[in-house]
């Protein structure tokens, strides 16, 4: 008993004095807290290194983005086959996702040797192999005509521009097949297949897997970021940590100077680390009475898998005689408890750093999230991990040590990498699908070219209706006689009152226009508000606020006392008798005050002016805000016959044969004519072209049913058809997480100068997120991409049937004249047009299109509705001086 008892006390003393003797003999390789918190801090500031636009180039830890952009949130279901290739076997596994009840998953897998030649052979014979594996697999699970879609699970460091594509960075572990670094290992790999005949349902996607972690971070979890850690301290950074058996290591690796934090850490190289450290305490006498045979001299003698035996608990000596015997060098008791110890180092030292990088990314997740605790999971794969006695503890233990403030729950990958390929596979066969159906959507918006020509033919049909005596009562397009003769000629001399209603602003304008050897027009102005109870309260409040107006704005130009010229630009559609009567036919954009539609405007202004009792005014004429668009360029240049508005409300306006008006008398010369085109398609004739959601927009609007092609193409529209789109494809889950917030619901909030900024290419999508999450919309990167395609669908077909528009309204020009070739040129105002950054160019190649024959040149106007005003009511002024003169 005690003889027993003594013999166990000897035994004690006699390991804690090995333990003690080796760890002071492999104490650079055993880490203190401290040292473990300093790793800590340099992993966290590569991290930042290769994450940062400009360090990247230059970083060891790249951080590639998977474009893995959400983890398989399980409702992947399907039947999928992957490829596992870079770990220590080549995988093919059948996975089948199905979701009876509860989600299940079932897999078969074989595994496949894929011998030394190939790993070091050329790079289409390695992916022959794979092929070959493939066909083979799939004759055996009998789904050769299956065409089931392939994940590909490919271990090593990779960048990634899509989900699809994989351009090997270099190879890493055994492999060093030619001519495969630098080439994208997806489309090896589908080149190989195709070669074989192995028919696949889809191009094979890919995820990485980490060697030992894999970790979601990034936006929000949603971007799964491949750290390639493995790389950590190429640059030196962990020079003061690397011992000679790490150097020795590296020098006869494959990839000397590469992966140095790999070669510290990974399963691969942990059974050499321990040979070579026996190798050195033998040598020195310190192990095995200095034996040393040609086996324990051998690389490779001792793997991984015998290191994760000496340390077991109970039959760790036994295994370590067992293996140490194999190798000839005669172990005694001493050695056994002293290489277990070694191993044990070795092996502690790899969890700690693990700990401390994995450490590194937790605190980054915490301060990303901003959240005192992160509770997050970490799924972690490898056999290290999986096999080894105690490796999982110890990491847990150092990890919860290192990072207090975290509760970190991890998660074994269960079936390896293979299923994670699958999981992806699905995933991104969903998201395919998901990027489909958007697709769908927005091709609603994508007119082809013949549908561009049947816009313009119809548009032409109308204005003919417009134009013609018995259609024209009836007509959508109305074609409003304008009584604006002629353009100006250069000689409209004086001082004139301009009104400008109808935009976004209301002002009131003193234009003084000289003529002669050097033309010039000055202009002051007034901007005053027209409260929206104004605008839809009784048309006398409307009127009495003008007139109002007007007397605050004479009073600051000190002119109450001149009885000024005025021209009343009001861009509604009115039916003119004459220059100075103007019959409103209808309210648009915002306007809806009562007592006005029917009613003859001027004689409105002239009633409320009368009122007031203070001045007198000579309305000279009521303007269209097109006319005085064509007006003022052409005061600029003669060729200016169109003029055109993409602003709040979209319009046009030309120069008509007298001929063709048949509304107004008299066959000679010409007029301008306000075409009033916003209401084209109100009989119907665009419901082919309209979506649910222009239905929606209009529905919504002050004036359901009307102006259905100002809705699809102008400013005060275009926002909300966006935001009618974004509602569906959030209803329909493909956006903002399939929440529709409050923001969402309210009418009018996607103003028109947000698809301006969104659409800016000079705009990264960060900051087009930046721009929604200013809308209160919390938007990830993924919804502002979906974002940024919706407004370009929307502005794009707002741009094109524009341009159809135009198209019709010159090649009628053309033909008036019997040209086969009209030069013309179209004035153009509205804020859409100018600040849009595609709006303009795209409706400038519509026409060229769909107007072959004629060259349009595009003018801007400045400030059509003031100055163009000012020289109609001059030439009114000047034909009014002709007549009483005659
Ligand atoms: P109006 O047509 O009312 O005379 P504008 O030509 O200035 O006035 O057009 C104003 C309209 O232009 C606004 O109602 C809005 O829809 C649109 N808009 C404003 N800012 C932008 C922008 N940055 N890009 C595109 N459209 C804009
Ligand atoms: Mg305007």
């Amino acid at each position: 008993m005690i003889a027993a008892q003594l013999l166990a006390y000897y035994f004690t003393e006699l390991k804690d004095d090995q333990v003690k003797k080796i760890d002071k003999y492999l104490y650079a390789m055993r880490f203190s807290d401290e040292t473990l918190r300093d790793i800590m801090a340099r992993f966290r500031r590569e991290m930042e290194n290769g994450l940062g636009r400009d360090t990247n180039p230059t970083a060891t830890v790249k951080m590639l983005p998977t474009f893995v952009r959400s983890i398989p949130d399980g409702s992947e279901k399907g039947d999928f086959i992957a490829l596992d290739l870079g770990g220590s076997n080549f995988r093919i596994l059948r996975v089948k996702v199905s979701h009876e009840k509860k989600q299940t998953v079932q897999m078969e897998s074989q595994i496949y040797e894929t011998p030394e030649d190939i790993i070091h052979g050329s790079g289409s014979r390695l992916f022959d192999h794979v092929a070959e594996c493939l066909g083979d697999f799939m004759e055996k699970q009998k789904i050769k005509d299956k065409k089931l879609p392939i994940g590909f699970t490919f271990s090593f460091p990779c960048a990634h521009t899509k989900l699809d594509e994989a351009v090997l960075l270099t190879w890493t572990k055994r492999f060093k097949a030619s001519g495969v670094e630098g080439m994208d290992v997806v489309k090896l790999l589908n080149k190989a297949i195709k070669k074989r005949g192995v028919s696949t349902g889809t191009n094979a996607c890919y995820m990485e897997e980490l060697r030992h972690i894999d970790l979601v971070e990034g936006d929000e979890g949603r971007m799964c970021i491949n750290t390639e850690w493995g790389a950590f301290g190429d640059d030196g950074t962990l020079e003061d940590i690397r011992t000679e058996f790490d150097r020795e290591i590296d020098r006869g690796s494959p990839n000397p100077g590469k992966q140095l934090f790999e070669k510290m850490v990974s399963g691969m190289y942990m059974g050499e680390l321990v040979r070579l450290i026996l190798v050195k305490m033998a040598k020195e006498g310190l192990l095995f009475e200095g034996r040393i045979t040609p086996e324990l001299l051998t690389k490779g003698k001792i793997e991984t898998k015998h290191v994760s035996a000496i340390e077991k608990s109970k039959e760790g000596l036994t295994k370590a005689e067992e293996i140490l015997t194999r190798l000839g060098v005669e172990p005694s008791e001493d050695d056994c408890i002293a290489v277990q110890h070694v191993c044990a180092i070795v092996s502690f030292r790899s969890a700690n750093l693990i700990a401390a990088t994995l450490g590194a990314i937790l605190t980054r997740l915490k301060d990303n999230k901003n959240t005192p605790r992160l509770r997050t999971t970490v799924g972690i794969d490898g056999s290290l991990y999986k096999m080894h006695p105690q490796y999982a503890r110890r990491l847990h233990k150092t990890v919860r040590r290192l990072v207090p403030e975290s509760d970190v729950r991890f998660l074994l990958s269960e079936s390896g990498s293979g299923k994670g390929a699958a999981m992806v596979t699905a995933w991104a066969s969903r998201l395919a699908d998901q990027t489909r159906q958007i697709a769908e959507t927005l091709a609603e918006f994508r007119l082809t070219e013949e549908q561009l020509l049947e816009v313009k033919k119809r548009m032409r049909t109308e204005i003919q209706n417009g134009l013609s005596k018995n259609t024209q009562s009836t007509a959508t397009v109305k074609m409003l006689p304008t009584y604006v003769r002629s353009t100006p000629d250069g000689t409209e001399n004086g001082d004139f009152l301009a009104l400008d209603l109808g935009g976004t602003n209301f002002r009131v304008l003193l234009v003084k226009i000289r003529s002669g050897k050097r033309r010039t027009v000055e202009m002051h102005n007034k901007i005053y508000a027209i409260p929206i109870e104004v605008m839809q309260g009784t048309g006398d409040e409307l009127f009495d606020h003008i007139v109002y107006c007007i007397s605050d704005f004479l009073d600051y130009m000190g002119m109450k006392n001149t009885r000024l010229p005025l021209g009343f630009t009001f861009s509604f559609p009115c039916r003119q008798t004459s220059l100075d009567a103007g019959i409103l036919v209808n309210w648009t954009k915002g306007f809806k005050a009562t007592d006005c539609e029917g009613e003859d405007v001027v004689s409105l202004l002239r009633d409320a002016i009368k009122r007031r009792e203070e001045f007198d005014l000579d309305v000279v004429a009521v303007v269209n805000d097109t006319v005085g668009t064509m007006m003022t360029c052409a005061y600029e240049e003669p060729t200016c016959e169109v003029g055109l508005i993409a602003g709040t409300g979209s319009n046009a306006c030309y120069m008509e044969e007298m001929r063709n008006i048949e509304t107004v008398d008299g066959v000679e010369g010409r007029m301008c004519v306000n075409m009033e085109w916003g209401a084209f398609g109100d009989n119907g004739c665009l419901d082919d072209i309209r979506t649910q959601y222009d239905n929606a927009v209009d529905d919504l609007s002050l004036n359901a049913g009307k102006q259905k092609y100002e809705k699809m193409c102008s400013g005060m529209y275009l926002g909300e058809i966006v935001r009618n789109i974004l509602i569906d494809l959030t209803k329909r889950g493909f956006l903002f997480r399939g929440q529709i917030s409050e923001t969402l619901k309210t009418r009018g909030i996607f103003e028109t100068k947000y698809l301006s900024q969104i659409e800016s290419d000079r705009l990264a999508l960060l900051q087009v997120r930046s721009i929604l999450q200013h809308l209160g919309l919390d938007s990830t990167c993924d919804d502002s991409i979906i974002v940024k395609e919706v407004c370009g669908a929307v502005s794009h077909r707002a741009a094109q049937i524009c341009g159809a528009g135009m198209a019709a309204v010159v090649d009628k020009i053309r033909e008036n004249r019997g040209l086969d070739h009209l030069d013309i040129t179209v004035g153009v105002d509205g804020t859409l047009y100018k600040l849009h950054p595609h709006f303009s160019p795209i409706m400038h190649q519509t026409v060229k299109e769909l107007a072959p024959n004629c060259n349009v040149n595009f003018l801007l106007s400045e400030d059509g509705s003031g100055k163009g005003a000012a020289l109609i009511t001059a030439v009114g002024c000047r034909l009014r001086q002709q007549e009483q003169k005659s």
